[in-house]
């Protein structure tokens, strides 16, 4: 009998799936310690599915806490916008007004949709003039943005990752977007890729998810609330209530070009 090209290919995926998956909650039950797991429950982060990256945690699918991060109090806002919708922030990038030099790297060197992606991601930031500019760089940026290659893990697969600023104020100095054919496909879209890379940047100057609260509003799945009640909130008059179904900050991709709303652009001029 022979197995065609396709058959082929789905045996070997489910087989890679099934191995990634084993070595995926080894990984955690191992790595993870329960101190760490504290740690990031009491910054008002989901334990769920935490994994160990080289630099930190990976938490919500998308950010990585460091050990600073772990260990550090807050003594940003929160911000609340509308009655349902808060970005919490940890540090915020300092010395404004600012220009952020970013930089495309390693794997992504030279492709034109990633290129391309980053100067729209730039463009639409610069276009809301805050305190807080971007401009591309050949190399070494502030913020360097590389590619890892990651098939699905859980359930979901991880578009790109980022974390926070530093105590000291810097962004953070990496954007890691997945190059792994079921992330994007065989050929990318720009605008996807634009939309992905703005949300990641945002976590880089210190947003949080808009649906922490609840990632079940744009993730599916149940109900978590990681609502964290001891940091001030502040609340900005104007926007509606409810949950906003298009915020650039929403824990998970609808798979759209999702940019900036209007109660995003409220809060990032309130921050910026
Ligand atoms: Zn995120």
């Amino acid at each position: 009998m022979k197995l065609s090209p396709k058959t082929c290919l789905a045996i070997i995926g489910i087989c890679v799936l099934a191995s990634s998956c084993k070595r995926e909650s080894i990984a955690t039950l191992n790595e993870v310690s329960p101190a760490a797991l504290q740690k990031i429950k009491a910054q008002g982060f989901s334990t769920d599915n935490v994994r160990k990256v080289n630099n930190g945690y990976l938490v919500e699918g998308d950010i990585v806490l460091t050990e600073e991060n772990l260990n550090a109090q807050s003594t940003s806002p929160n911000l609340l916008i509308a009655s349902d919708e808060q970005y919490r922030t940890t540090n915020l990038v300092k010395a404004l007004p600012r220009t952020i030099t970013v930089s495309v790297s390693g794997t992504l060197t030279g492709i034109a949709v990633w290129s391309n992606a980053t100067d729209a991601l730039i463009a639409r930031y610069n276009a809301l003039a805050l305190q807080v500019k971007f401009t591309r760089v050949a190399s070494g940026g502030n913020v360097d943005i590389i590619g890892f290659d990651q098939g699905p893990s859980g359930g979901y697969i991880t578009l790109g990752s980022s974390g926070f600023p530093t105590s000291t104020g810097d962004p953070f100095n990496q954007i890691k977007m997945n190059t792994n054919v079921q992330a994007y496909g065989t050929n990318p879209n720009q605008g996807y890729i634009t939309s992905v890379l703005q949300h990641e940047m945002g976590h880089c100057i210190g947003f949080r998810h808009t649906d922490y609260f609840n990632r079940a509003l744009s993730c599916g799945g149940s109900k978590s609330n990681e609502r964290a009640g001891t940091i001030g909130a502040v609340l900005i008059p104007g926007t509606p209530s409810g949950f906003d179904a298009e915020s650039f900050m929403l824990a998970c991709s609808a798979g759209t070009d999702r940019t900036f709303n209007p109660n995003d652009i409220i809060a990032l001029n309130y921050l910026y």
